[in-house]
């Protein structure tokens, strides 16, 4: 997978601010002219929570400058990826993007929907995913959003048509994030880029209005899964907690963006995080508590599959990735 300069300058998933109006008109355009560079090849990953299935879906990677993270500290990161046995580029972040889905109880449930198709080669492959681990779009039945970003809501909605890509599926978000993301004094305080954003966002979940459950975090959504509360990255930002027998995962959606970085160095936020102190208090209070009960976590921007363990270590945290899950 190559990803050149001109895409690292480009790219506009992760921080709005290269996505241009009309948001839809551009991925359209940008869909055309990238068609003819590799995209991601489809890989997903399932594994089991109890009775609970979960699917690992990659939507692909995007390298962001190292300067959204503020406070980055070179000699910090390198250390910090050597540990982890990441591989290290001092000009740029390397984030993967995941999506995951859940079949439990008859229902088939999508945890996020990875980017936007064309935005860059070398993401938008969740729909490429969900067709290689046999599911059909029509038979996902509720998308939970963890939050609202161009990066999690990308696969809802055809840039093209504006039609829904999963004609099905009712939307589940939190009410906090609704609000802000919709909020007309919100968007007219925000510089161009974040409107540009915010304009991208709200076209992706837009076929879904009629659709939709608004929630706040730490209702159940269906039996044994469970919605949690971490504001922060953005108002309403929020995991999801699958319970099955004795066996539990926790998706936490972008708790983490910088993996190779933020698990040694948790402090360190990321320019996105609409409250930093918020996110970074979330941060350190959901990684004590996944690293004391030994709880398996997923997130949309750990290394694929991104299912593993957080572990205490010297400095910070480590992450350890869960082992291959036979039963599947
Ligand atoms: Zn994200």
């Amino acid at each position: 997978m190559t990803v050149s300069r001109r895409i690292f300058m480009r790219g506009a998933v992760l921080a709005p601010a290269a996505l241009a109006a009309p948001a839809l008109l551009r991925l359209a355009h940008a869909a055309e002219a990238e068609s003819v560079r590799a995209p991601t090849t489809p890989q997903f990953q399932r594994r089991m929570v109890g009775k609970i299935e979960v699917i690992a879906l990659m939507d692909g990677m995007i390298q962001r400058p190292k300067e959204m993270i503020p406070g980055y500290d070179e000699a910090k990161a390198s250390a910090a990826a050597k540990l982890a046995h990441k591989p290290h580029d001092p000009a740029a972040i390397a984030i993967g993007i995941n999506g995951y889905v859940i079949r439990a109880g008859g229902r088939v449930i999508a945890v996020d929907t990875g980017s936007p198709a064309g935005l860059a080669p070398t993401l938008g492959g969740w729909h490429a995913a969900l067709a290689a681990a046999g599911i059909a779009t029509d038979e996902v039945d509720t998308v939970f959003l963890t939050h609202l970003h161009p990066d999690h809501v990308g696969g809802m909605t055809d840039p093209n048509s504006g039609a829904a890509r999963l004609p099905k599926a009712r939307m589940i978000a939190s009410e906090a994030d609704w609000a802000f993301t919709f909020d007309a004094g919100v968007y007219a305080s925000m510089p161009k880029e974040v409107q540009q954003g915010l304009d991208m966002s709200r076209a992706m979940v837009a076929p879904y209005e009629a659709e939709k459950t608004l929630i706040t975090p730490g209702d159940e959504i269906a039996p044994g899964l469970t919605s949690v509360a971490m504001p922060g990255h953005t108002p309403g930002h929020m995991g999801l907690r699958l319970d099955s027998g004795r066996e539990s995962l926790l998706i936490w959606g972008d708790l983490l963006i910088a993996p190779a970085y933020q698990f040694a160095n948790p402090d360190w936020g990321f320019a996105l995080d609409t409250d930093k102190a918020a996110a970074a208090a979330t941060r350190a209070r959901v990684l004590d508590i996944t690293a004391t009960d030994g709880m398996m976590v997923a997130g949309m921007h750990l290394d694929f599959p991104g299912f593993g363990y957080v572990e205490r270590a010297k400095q910070g945290y480590g992450f350890f990735a869960a082992p291959w899950d036979y039963r599947t």
